[in-house]
């Protein structure tokens, strides 16, 4: 393993996963619900495969549906219109965007400042792309209900003439944060004012629990031609194993992350790719019904592991739930999941790996909370036994 890599190892996702296994556990680690998306949108994919259509390479960009699709999808929901033979790119999953964007917008030593904690790929890909991660800490704040914050003072602090790129993720993943609209002008201001493109991993756009809804980085002033958007069909249709993301953009940005992206897959998913267009065509009933259900869910596991002796994180976004495990005792949040399983028959997330100060993650846990009730229950009840 070259140097680029080394310091990354097993990705935890897998090595928690595998615990979950070999233990029995119940994974509230890995983020994948355990009930599939809808009906229609499987019986589009089997129609898609019986039918040969995708089941041969498709076209570099995505099929034309899926495109059509993704910019009708922008445009009804935020008013951002692309054009879909050029604005558009389809890929796999999400990680695959981020890393093409990565990969095709950074030269050797550019440093990219990250939200940390931030999700794992993105140290990978920065180091695989040769750039340097910068990153600023979103803090615990304990008034008005825990939560974790951005302090924009640091992210103006962390910008330098060698700053390329801001690689920001809204909803967070994993603390649930939703960036306010104040700290999303403030970071397009920067942009703008520093000349800095931004890569917005926004996979989690449909679960935002306030009223506000989510606001995409791309719809503020100067935002649209610097900014390279990144959704998931995983994430908004519990189809997580289908891997198909896409990325929005100017077309000379799509240019850009297509001509990375051309060698590391080439195409993906063909008949998925089909069925992902007609799930985007879904009515909003679909998009509330699925918030609200997710809503319950945080609900159900919050108060559960508040109950347990946890200090609960607010989730304003995400299907996960940061808890700090000082009051129980404990510090290492590590040492904590390893444990986990034995103690409790769960499996959690520590936040550290996440983190370059990992000293600043170590007491953080993370839970997912896109299970069926009775499972969320069930982890509750042994997370207060233990
Ligand atoms: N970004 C974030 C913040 C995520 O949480 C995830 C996965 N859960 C991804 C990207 C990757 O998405 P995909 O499964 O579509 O590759
Ligand atoms: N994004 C998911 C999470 O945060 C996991 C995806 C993966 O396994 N790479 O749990």
């Amino acid at each position: 393993l070259n140097r680029r890599l080394a310091e990354f190892g097993t990705t935890i996702f897998a090595e928690m996963s595998a615990l979950a296994l070999s233990t029995g556990s119940i994974n509230l680690g890995q983020g994948f619900p355990d009930t599939d998306g809808p009906e229609e949108v499987r019986e589009a994919a089997v129609r898609a495969l019986r039918d040969g259509r995708g089941n041969q390479y498709p076209p570099g960009p995505g099929v034309p549906e899926l495109r059509l699709a993704i910019a009708a999808h922008q445009e009804r929901r935020y008013g951002l219109a692309y054009d879909p033979d050029t604005e558009v790119l389809v890929t796999a999953g999400a990680t695959e965007a981020i890393a093409a964007a990565l990969l095709a917008l950074l030269e050797p030593g550019d440093e990219v400042i990250a939200l940390e904690p931030y999700y794992d790929s993105y140290a990978a890909c920065i180091a695989m792309a040769g750039g340097t991660r910068v990153p600023v800490t979103l803090r615990p704040h304990f008034d008005e209900g825990a939560s974790f914050r951005l302090d924009l003072d640091e992210l103006r602090a962390a910008v330098t003439d060698r700053t390329r790129l801001l690689l920001i993720n809204t909803p967070h993943n994993p603390t649930g944060t939703v960036l306010t609209r104040a700290e999303l002008a403030a970071i397009a201001e920067l942009a703008v004012e520093r000349d800095l493109l931004v890569v917005t991993d926004e996979v989690y756009e449909h679960l935002v629990f306030d009223d506000a809804g989510h606001l995409p980085l791309a719809t503020f002033p100067g935002m649209r031609e610097r900014t390279v958007t990144i959704g998931s069909a995983g994430k908004t249709f519990s189809f997580t194993g289908w891997k198909v993301g896409w990325v929005t953009s100017t077309s000379a940005l799509v240019t850009a992350v297509r001509s990375a992206k051309q060698f590391l897959t080439y195409v993906s998913s063909g008949p998925f790719q089909y069925a992902v267009a007609e799930a985007l065509a879904l009515p909003d009933s679909y998009f509330t019904a699925f918030r609200a259900d997710m809503l319950a869910k945080r609900d159900v596991l919050a108060a559960g592991l508040a109950e347990a002796g946890f200090e609960v994180f607010r989730t304003a976004g995400t299907y996960f739930i940061t808890t700090d495990i000082r009051p129980l005792g404990e510090s290492d949040g590590f040492a904590f999941c390893r444990a986990l399983p034995e103690r409790a028959g769960v499996v959690a997330i520590p936040n550290a790996v996440f983190y370059d100060h990992r000293e600043e993650g170590a007491p953080f846990v993370r839970f997912a909370f896109c299970k069926r009730t009775e499972v969320l229950e069930e982890a509750a009840k042994r997370l207060r036994a233990m």
